[in-house]
């Protein structure tokens, strides 16, 4: 009798029941047929090609685009008992060798190639050699042009469907609009798909946007917070783990810097540094407790790491897309965690620009700007960031309680009368050709400040100087970002960050439409603390006489990932071993329906497991 999806999540995992839409996928996969699985991360996608790679014939082929995670990911297979192997541009001839051999000998369960090897002739004769269970494309939005994150090779795989018809094969991404699922089930060929669409929402990632000002010290004052709140699951303090990302290699080192001067355990990533370097960052941020990585994007796409307890972000990210995956990274166990994005007048204009000099066509431009004006909408929403967020990915919901606009609901006022001083006074200079005013010098002539600049144009003579002394100037620069962010001003295309109007313009300078702003509201740290909902990890489950058992066993489980090499949690998870310390097992079979402890774990730790429970009171 062949074995049933369920007992191999019993076996193999050690988990007792699947989630969501799991059961569900891995029947329309045993059975032959094609799946598009949209599912946030930490849903628990890889189990929906893994179990039925090892039930049908053959091996599992999947489809991954970062090769630094591989190694990990077939740790974490091979460490319960899966035949797992990898083919990419790291290995040494003889490596690949070996994996080649045992796949055409149908010695593997699973097999992981990067994109770019699969349209190579090796990996397809490779492939005809041998019996494959099904094609798994993992992160596949990335055959998305209109996407965020495309990559040329994803293009390649529209020829999976012809090659091998008989194949089943199943997409899945943890980002996807309704535009970008549309395409990539269209690109893949999977027009017989079944698709499969769980809810987007983290409930346990708490949002937060705050007004850039000296963003460096902003950064420090979360960090300190996050580390000092955060608390293991038995109540013991702990560094909390974070990603800090930002756009530019420059920033990725300063920042690091700075924060290590602080005292900070930071770690700069880009691509700039040695692949070595990155490499031992990576592995450092997955091994060590309380490492934070500052990062531009290349880090952390599909990164594993369970624990992440906050991502906070020092330049605006380019899409709503971007910024959800990113996020994303926080809190795939399912613990409190929170995300903190700092953003200001600077990044709007830096952004349009960037848009404007990017080679691409206008239709790419235009498709650019839209991702930009959906971001910043989230930056600039009154309303619940969750609802906006959900919305954007086509999910309608209810304004949830943890992001910082329901925490501490924003004042708004009536911007119509600042707003109409600013653009008159834009109109004004407008008269002046080929000259570039940026929001700065419109911000002087307001406040009526006299600046060599304004002395040499004769600026203090227009009809708008000194008329709003009335805001300062954060104030100020306040309402030009919400200018720009609601389509109310422009960014001129020369480069110097020159304002200029809109067609919306004139209806606010006509009073035919009255503008509400936001009051900003500059967060200290002291403030920042005592509003936010307060972090701790999972501790309530775990009784007090049970935290000193939890201590020895995560010693014992970090000596044994430092013997081994891999990642901790590729030994247990944190909810395994608070199992452990709440049930105090004597015998093996106590072990036995544990969630995470199947029989190869079991086997190979259960005696250790055993030994450290008798040994600790
Ligand atoms: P995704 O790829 O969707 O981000 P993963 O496949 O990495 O998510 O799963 C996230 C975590 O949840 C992993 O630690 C995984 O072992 C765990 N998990 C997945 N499915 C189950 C299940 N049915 N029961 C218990 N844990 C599960
Ligand atoms: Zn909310």
């Amino acid at each position: 009798m062949a074995e049933t999806p369920l007992e191999v999540l019993h076996r193999v995992f050690g988990y007792s029941e699947f989630r969501g839409d799991q059961a569900a996928i891995i029947d329309r996969l045993v059975s032959g047929g094609d799946a598009v699985v949209l599912m946030p991360t930490g849903g628990g996608k890889s189990l929906t090609y893994q179990i039925p790679s090892l039930l049908r014939e053959g091996a599992g082929v999947v489809i991954s685009p970062l090769i630094a995670l591989m190694q990990d990911q077939v740790d974490a297979l091979r460490a319960v008992g899966v035949r797992a192997a990898f083919l990419n541009s790291t290995q040494s001839l003889d490596e690949r060798r070996a994996v080649e051999e045992a796949f055409a000998a149908g010695a593997l369960d699973l097999l992981y190639v990067a994109p770019e090897g699969l349209a190579t002739p090796r990996v397809q004769e490779l492939l005809r050699r041998g019996t494959i269970a099904l094609f798994a494309i993992d992160e596949a939005h990335c055959v998305s042009q209109w996407g965020h994150d495309f990559r040329p090779d994803y293009l390649w795989l529209s020829n999976l469907a012809e090659l091998w018809p008989d194949v089943p094969r199943i997409a899945l991404t943890a980002t996807a609009t309704e535009a970008t699922h549309r395409e990539l089930t269209e690109r893949l060929g999977l027009g017989r798909a079944q698709h499969f669409v769980s809810s987007f929402d983290r409930p346990n990632i708490q949002y937060r946007i705050v007004p850039k000002d000296e963003v460096r010290q902003q950064l420090l004052a979360f960090i300190r917070e996050q580390q000092e709140l955060s608390v293991d699951a038995a109540g013991v303090p702990a560094p909390a783990a974070g990603i800090v990302y930002a756009l530019s290699r420059a920033t990725v080192e300063k920042t690091a810097e700075f924060l290590r001067s602080k005292g900070v355990a930071a770690l700069p990533y880009h691509a700039g540094l040695e692949a070595s370097v990155r490499a031992q960052t990576q592995a450092r941020f997955l091994r060590e407790d309380g490492i934070v990585i500052v990062a531009t994007i290349a880090f952390g796409m599909g990164i594993d790491k369970p624990d992440v307890r906050f991502v906070a972000h020092v330049d605006l990210p380019k899409s709503v897309e971007g910024y959800y995956q990113e996020t994303g990274r926080a809190g795939r166990d399912g613990a409190a965690s929170v995300t903190w994005l700092a953003y200001g007048l600077a990044d709007v204009v830096q952004q349009r620009q960037l848009i404007d000099k990017s080679p691409g066509d206008r239709a790419f431009k235009q498709r650019m700007g839209q991702h930009l004006d959906a971001m910043l909408a989230l930056c600039e929403t009154v309303a619940c960031r969750r609802v906006n967020l959900l919305s954007y990915f086509g999910q309608a919901s209810e304004p949830c309680g943890n992001c910082d606009t329901c925490l501490a609901p924003p004042v708004t006022f009536d911007g119509t009368v600042p707003a109409q001083k600013l653009l008159s006074t834009v109109v004004r200079l407008k008269r002046e050709r080929n000259q570039q005013f940026g929001a700065g010098h419109l911000i002087d002539i307001l406040q009526g400040k006299k600046t060599p600049r304004v002395e040499q144009y004769g600026h203090d003579g227009l009809a708008t100087w000194a008329i709003g002394a009335d805001l300062n100037q954060a104030q100020w620069r306040g309402v030009v970002r919400q200018l720009l962010a609601l389509g109310l001003l422009a960014v001129s295309p020369d480069g110097y960050g020159t304002l200029l109007l809109t067609d919306a313009s004139a209806e606010v300078l006509r009073g035919e439409r009255r503008v509400e702003l936001r009051q900003d509201v500059h967060e200290t740290a002291g403030r920042a603390s005592t509003r936010s909902a307060r972090v701790s990890v999972a501790q309530a489950d775990l009784p007090e006489e049970a935290r000193g058992l939890f201590e020895a066993l995560r010693a014992w489980r970090a000596q044994t990932a430092r013997e081994q090499s891999v990642p901790a949690y590729v030994v247990f998870g944190d909810a395994t071993l608070r199992a452990v310390a709440s049930t105090r097992p004597a015998r093996l079979e106590q072990l036995e329906g544990i969630t995470g402890i199947g029989a190869k774990k079991l086997d190979q730790y259960g005696a250790a497991l055993l030994e450290v429970v008798a040994a600790t009171d």
